[in-house]
């Protein structure tokens, strides 16, 4: 069955096309038509997306939890729970995110997710991102210091070996993680840098090294001096590496967000959430890698003051962006759709309206609210 989406404006993200139809094929975009090219047949599904924007599916590369289920959670409904809350918010593909914890719990965490991530019916897991646990103590946040430690090849070969994980991220300073940079890479993982007091200096051996990514930039890593650029100096002013941006207005000044966003352009700012299991219920006590955590007002916070993830979602965290850097809906939605697969290395299949790419699509009104989402081809999510 072909899906003919008509009557919207394409945001592909490189280019807004009005007039065009978006046609799917077996759960991949087969064309973008010009309106009056190709007419639908009688047994095609048709959607109306009159007055809409279409794009392509939201990916979410940092949540730890949402709807009240959290990745180190390792139960069967874990995954499920998550997928179908973060298609209602326009996300299609994420990465499942876990905290510093014992060997055992990240084990489970591993197992139930290759348990699970068959058995989801709305945002697809793309495989897991481990938050640590080889960050450094002296940027902990949220990051139980107790289960800190230095990279371990005999732990973390294991891991990497598993096919189970996408990103790893890691303090660069620390002791073997240099190494561990080298090795992830051999097997096609992503490495990233937070939770790190890593000089400017050593911050670019990382990035030398194959280091991609900086996570949730500026929050968890030693403040941009001006004699001391460190790993926030390192990140912003080298153009291989993609910058991780909390864009809820509590993580981040509004006008830092914007000037981190000028600094890199939306080709290398990646929006993510590192959203936790709060999010999209009310405020209350709730459990953080074994930590109590009071969310009030939408904020999360440890026992000691320490911001503790957050409540964002995707599609808000793109309306937050729009508004805090001035910049259209086409720019703020690539920082959450192409970039992070290109981030990740996948902007063939995801990230993008493209022939050929998985039919993972959002419509939105024109107040930017998620009116619905596909997945491969499959609507997952209507707004009612
Ligand atoms: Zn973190």
């Amino acid at each position: 069955m072909r899906i003919f989406i008509y009557n919207g404006t394409l945001i592909t993200p490189t280019r807004s096309l009005t007039g065009y139809s978006l046609i799917i094929e077996d759960g991949k975009i087969s064309a973008l038509v010009p309106d009056g090219e190709a007419e639908p047949q009688p047994l095609d599904r048709i959607i109306d997306a009159a007055g809409m924007y279409v794009t392509a599916g939201l990916i979410d590369m940092h949540i730890h939890g949402c709807a009240g289920a959290d990745t180190m959670d390792a139960s069967p409904e874990t995954l499920p729970a998550m997928s179908s809350f973060l298609a209602a918010h326009g996300v299609t593909a994420f990465l499942p995110t876990t905290i510093s914890s014992p060997a055992k719990a990240l084990t489970s965490a591993m197992a139930a997710y290759r348990a699970a991530r068959q058995s989801c019916q709305g945002a697809r897991p793309l495989g897991l991102h481990l938050e640590g646990p080889y960050l450094n103590p002296l940027y902990t946040g949220a990051q139980p210091v107790s289960w800190l430690r230095k990279p371990d090849p005999v732990e973390y070969e294991a891991w990497l070996a598993s096919g189970d994980v996408r990103v790893i991220t890691l303090a660069p300073e620390l002791d073997g993680a240099l190494e561990l940079i080298r090795v992830a890479a051999q097997f096609g993982i992503r490495t990233a840098a937070g939770h790190s007091d890593a000089t400017y200096e050593r911050a670019l051996q990382a990035f030398d090294n194959g280091l991609s990514i900086a996570v949730h930039t500026f929050n968890g890593m030693a403040p941009l001096h001006h004699r001391r650029p460190g790993l926030v100096g390192a990140a912003l002013s080298d153009d291989r590496i993609y910058t991780e941006l909390i864009a809820d207005g509590v993580h981040l000044h509004p006008a830092v967000l914007r000037l981190a966003v000028k600094a890199k352009g939306v080709e290398r700012t990646l929006l993510m959430t590192d959203a936790m299991r709060a999010t999209g219920l009310p405020d209350g006590e709730y459990d953080l890698g074994g930590q109590n955590i009071q969310v009030k007002g939408g904020v999360a916070l440890t026992s000691t003051g320490n911001l503790a993830g957050s409540t964002l979602t995707l599609d808000a965290a793109v309306r937050n962006a729009m508004q805090f850097c001035e910049l259209s809906f086409a720019e703020v939605v690539r920082m959450a759709t192409l970039t992070p697969a290109q981030a990740l290395g996948i902007e063939a299949q995801k990230g993008q309206l493209l022939p050929g790419a998985d039919a993972d699509v959002v419509l939105w009104d024109g107040n930017f609210s998620v009116q619905r989402t596909l997945v491969g081809g499959q609507t997952v999510f209507v707004r009612k």
